[in-house]
């Protein structure tokens, strides 16, 4: 690597907060002759929407772990906000460094100006800076080409470091530990027994704490320990849910692949006044329906719902309430942990209908997935505590009890729902053309 030989080289981190599986790092640690330092910029400062406050705690503890783990080995370690000078060539100046380097990462259009303001600056001030890629993500830009294998840390090392309590390969570890004995594919739908099948280590996945390529390895691993364990058990469910999960993980890699930038093709028409009181009910779970009223205020209580309600409310905001998709991928920008770019948007988009339209509409009906996810009214009485009045059996629609005094829906589900079909049926075929090419070849990722 003669770019980051000469001097002390500065690591950037973005969306990969860790130092092991971290190519930037390691490339930067084995190469640099004389010390590197490592400075994060905050995805604020660098376009990103707000985070959540969980993910702002997730992160916080991940930057007080990589402070510790850079302070043993005397690397200088910076985080810098909105208010702090985030010129590179400046930084550099300031920290004696001569080259920076840093993970292939794509962000959204306004991310990416940041990019080359940074390299434009860079250049000028004759700092050369170099992008790698050790994660099996095709990524927009310099050095964003899809490695022929994932970068991994020496996994004696892994094992032999002792490894801080909140450590997300701990918290993947123990999942893989329980993960057989979990109905992992049936129960990550349903409400209730949702956060107990899944990992819930998406916020990880967005924040860089953790790599796919490790969660994928590990996964293997564990499989292995656990045939090896229950011989004659090789074919059963328990022994599928590694392979399921894995494929999730996989999932994760091939959106980020394909989908970046989605969000930069997204159609941005201008909301009306009442699309914007539509879209304020819908973000705070008040539309009447009580599904998604639900998902959308375990969301806005817990920063996190599972699949199929994200499904669900996406689909119910773009199609049934008709409110623009740059303004609910926006939304859940703000609401999700987890929010990463490179799924939400192109989520939006197959919900909208620019991405794949000929797998057909996704058009939810409401209340029946109400009834088939939550037959027993449990999940929107818990989020609707207005539902107490409502006798048992109405929970899903409230306004056929001949006594409610609930407002009612803000749209007719039924009437929303057979325009909603009408008008996929005939809308035109909206796929972009770069799009399109992509597409023909991803029809695996569609969930
Ligand atoms: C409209 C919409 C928006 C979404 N936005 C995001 C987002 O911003 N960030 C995000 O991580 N996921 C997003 N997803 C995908 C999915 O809902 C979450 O990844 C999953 O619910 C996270 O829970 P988990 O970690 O327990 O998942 P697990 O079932 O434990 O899966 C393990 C990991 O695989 C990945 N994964 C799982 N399902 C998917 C999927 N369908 N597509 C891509 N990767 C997947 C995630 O990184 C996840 O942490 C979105 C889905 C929809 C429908």
């Amino acid at each position: 690597m003669p770019l980051i030989t000469a001097g002390k080289s500065l690591v950037l981190l973005a969306e990969d907060l860790r130092l092991e599986d971290n190519l930037a790092f390691s490339t930067a640690f084995r190469a640099s002759a004389t010390g590197l330092a490592v400075v994060r910029i905050l995805p604020e400062a660098r376009g990103r929407p707000r985070r959540t406050p969980n993910r702002r705690t997730l992160e916080e503890a991940a930057e007080r772990r990589l402070g510790r783990q850079l302070g043993a080995l005397d690397i200088p370690f910076e985080v810098l906000g909105a208010g702090d000078d985030q010129s590179l060539a400046a930084i550099c100046c300031r920290l004696g460094c001569t080259a920076v380097i840093r993970n292939a990462a794509d962000g959204m259009a306004i991310e990416n100006a940041v990019r080359c303001e940074w390299e434009r600056e860079l250049a000028v001030a004759g700092i050369p800076l170099l992008t790698v890629n050790g994660e099996m993500i095709r990524r927009y830009g310099p050095g964003g080409a899809k490695p022929e294998r994932p970068f991994l840390s020496d996994d004696h090392k892994l094992e032999s470091d002792r490894l801080a309590d909140d450590h997300p390969l701990l918290l993947l570890r123990a999942f893989l530990q329980v993960l057989p004995d979990r109905n992992y594919l049936a129960d990550m739908w349903i409400p209730g027994r949702d956060r107990s099948s899944s990992s819930q280590l998406s916020t990880h996945f967005a924040a860089g704490t953790l790599s796919s390529d490790r969660a994928a390895w590990e996964t293997t691993k564990a499989e292995r320990i656990w045939k090896a364990a229950n011989p004659g058990k090789a074919r059963s469910a328990e022994a599928a849910s590694f392979r399921h999960f894995r494929s999730r993980v996989a999932m994760r890699t091939g959106f980020l692949t394909v989908f970046s930038r989605y969000q930069d093709t997204t159609r941005l028409t201008a909301a009306t006044e009442p699309q914007f009181d539509r879209v304020r009910a819908w973000r705070e779970g008040r539309t009447g329906i009580p599904m998604p009223d639900a998902a959308m205020r375990e969301l806005a209580a817990t920063g996190w719902i599972n699949f199929r309600l994200r499904q669900l409310v996406t689909s119910y905001a773009v199609q049934l309430l008709q409110l623009p998709a740059a303004e609910i991928g926006g939304a859940l920008a703000e609401m999700f942990d987890d929010y990463e770019p490179g799924i939400t948007w192109p989520q939006v988009g197959l919900n909208d209908g620019t991405i794949m339209q000929e797998r057909g509409p996704r058009i939810l009906n409401p209340v029946k997935q109400g009834h088939d996810l939550d037959p027993t009214e449990a999940y929107v009485r818990h989020w609707l505590p207005e539902l107490k009045t409502i006798p048992a059996g109405f929970g899903h629609e409230p306004w056929l009890w001949f006594g409610n005094t609930l407002p009612a829906p803000i749209v007719d589900h039924k009437a929303a729902f057979r325009a909603a079909r009408a008008r996929w049926g005939a809308q035109e075929q909206v796929l972009l053309p770069r799009e399109a090419v992509l597409l023909t070849h991803t029809s695996h990722l569609a969930p």
